[in-house]
């Protein structure tokens, strides 16, 4: 097959060299009949329908339409995917419309993280993205933890306009449209959950009691996060549900670590120290030394290392390996998109290598926690 090939799902041209890009299909799919594209694959396969999603190109047309409307912009992102799902280039789109940033599954850190230091870090973060904030608030939707000051927010900065919501998938965007719906508004309905994704912009407005409305826009997809390249059977093993219970592991250098099969850690060089992996507890961490990593994983991937099997990886992009020179001094995380994040305790400094599905977001960051 020639990568001229069109997808027998939607008809894009195929194409198997960007994830984050239309078309795009793992080398190893284009052997299989029907060849479609990976999104097809993942609607087909795994019934994946549950948000409205949209890729990217459409997305931004639907953000620059809110840029020509007076209303309020409420940004949902999950904290425990902070970089993953934070729209860049949202303050471009949304003109000189207020931003209230929401940050989403505060539940899922330690009870002793404090939530001021988190806010700055957010704001701090949120700010070398270039967005500009009116208001940030941290929440768990799910828990319904600080739901009030959202609820607050969105009064206290609406003054009697219409309030957008976006946000990318899996953030908890629907989980709080609903509570949203609860709390605002006398129709007592869940949201239509059923429509394709990808093939419609419509938003779902609810009523507010001033003739405005509430907007619920399709969630982006971004491909740069694992929560999008996992089988939808496996998403709940990834998505953290209870509070992290952070591993701690010392290690020497050339030391190798396995989050299941999906990512590999070496810690290449530097003096013995400790990594903390904030990941969810339905993963399982594999420990070896560096020179047998490469052998364990070729006979142990999708088994004795965990899911997802051997026949989804390979319909997932192959590793890449990402080198990252961690400084002496302050805390940092390795950050792995939809995954979680490794903290590195030493002051020391150290060179890690991460291998990850190939247009995974992995960065250095400064410590969350
Ligand atoms: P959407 O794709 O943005 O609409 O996200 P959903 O509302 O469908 O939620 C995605 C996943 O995150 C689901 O598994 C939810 O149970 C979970 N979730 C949503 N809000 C929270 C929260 O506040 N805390 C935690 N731990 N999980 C949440």
């Amino acid at each position: 097959h020639s990568q001229s090939h069109a997808c027998a799902g939607c008809g894009v041209k195929l194409q198997t060299e960007h994830p984050e890009e239309s078309g795009y299909l793992p080398e190893a799919a284009l052997n299989r009949e029907p060849v479609i594209c990976q999104r097809c694959f993942r609607i087909r396969n795994y019934n994946e329908a549950s948000s409205i999603t949209v890729d990217q190109d459409d997305f931004l047309r639907l953000l620059g339409s809110i840029g020509s409307t007076d209303s309020l912009v409420v940004h949902i992102v999950d904290l425990f995917d902070f970089e993953g799902s934070l729209i860049s280039g949202l303050q471009r789109f949304v003109g000189n419309n207020p931003v209230v940033l929401v940050v989403n599954k505060v539940d899922l850190l330690p009870r002793s993280v404090n939530l001021n230091r988190l806010r700055n870090w957010v704001q701090k973060q949120a700010k070398a993205e270039g967005l500009r904030t009116v208001d940030i608030v941290l929440c768990s939707a799910k828990r319904n933890i600080g739901f009030e000051h959202v609820i607050e927010a969105i009064e206290h900065y609406r003054k009697g306009r219409d309030v957008y919501v976006v946000g990318a998938t899996n953030v908890g965007k629907s989980t709080l449209i609903n509570r949203l719906i609860h709390d605002y508004s006398d129709m007592e309905r869940e949201l239509t959950t059923s429509r394709y994704p990808g093939t419609t912009l419509d938003a779902v407005h609810i009523p507010l009691d001033d003739g405005k409305s509430i907007i619920d826009t399709p969630g982006i997809v971004y491909p740069t996060r694992m929560t999008e390249i996992v089988p939808r059977g496996f998403l709940q093993a990834l998505l953290p549900d209870k509070p992290i219970k952070p591993l701690v592991y010392q290690l020497n250098d050339q030391q190798s670590l396995f989050i299941n099969s999906l990512v590999r850690f070496d810690f290449v060089e530097g003096e013995r120290q400790s990594f903390t992996f904030y990941i969810s507890n339905a993963l399982s961490v594999h420990r070896t030394k560096l020179e047998r990593a490469e052998q364990l994983y070729a006979d142990h991937r999708g088994e004795l290392l965990g899911g997802p099997s051997r026949e989804e990886l390979d319909d997932m992009p192959a590793w890449t390996r990402h080198s990252i020179r961690i400084p002496r001094g302050a805390k940092k995380d390795i950050f792995v998109s939809g995954m979680g994040w490794i903290q590195a305790n030493g002051t020391s400094g150290a060179i890690v290598d991460v291998y990850a599905p190939k247009g995974i977001k992995v960065l250095l960051r400064d410590s969350l926690v």
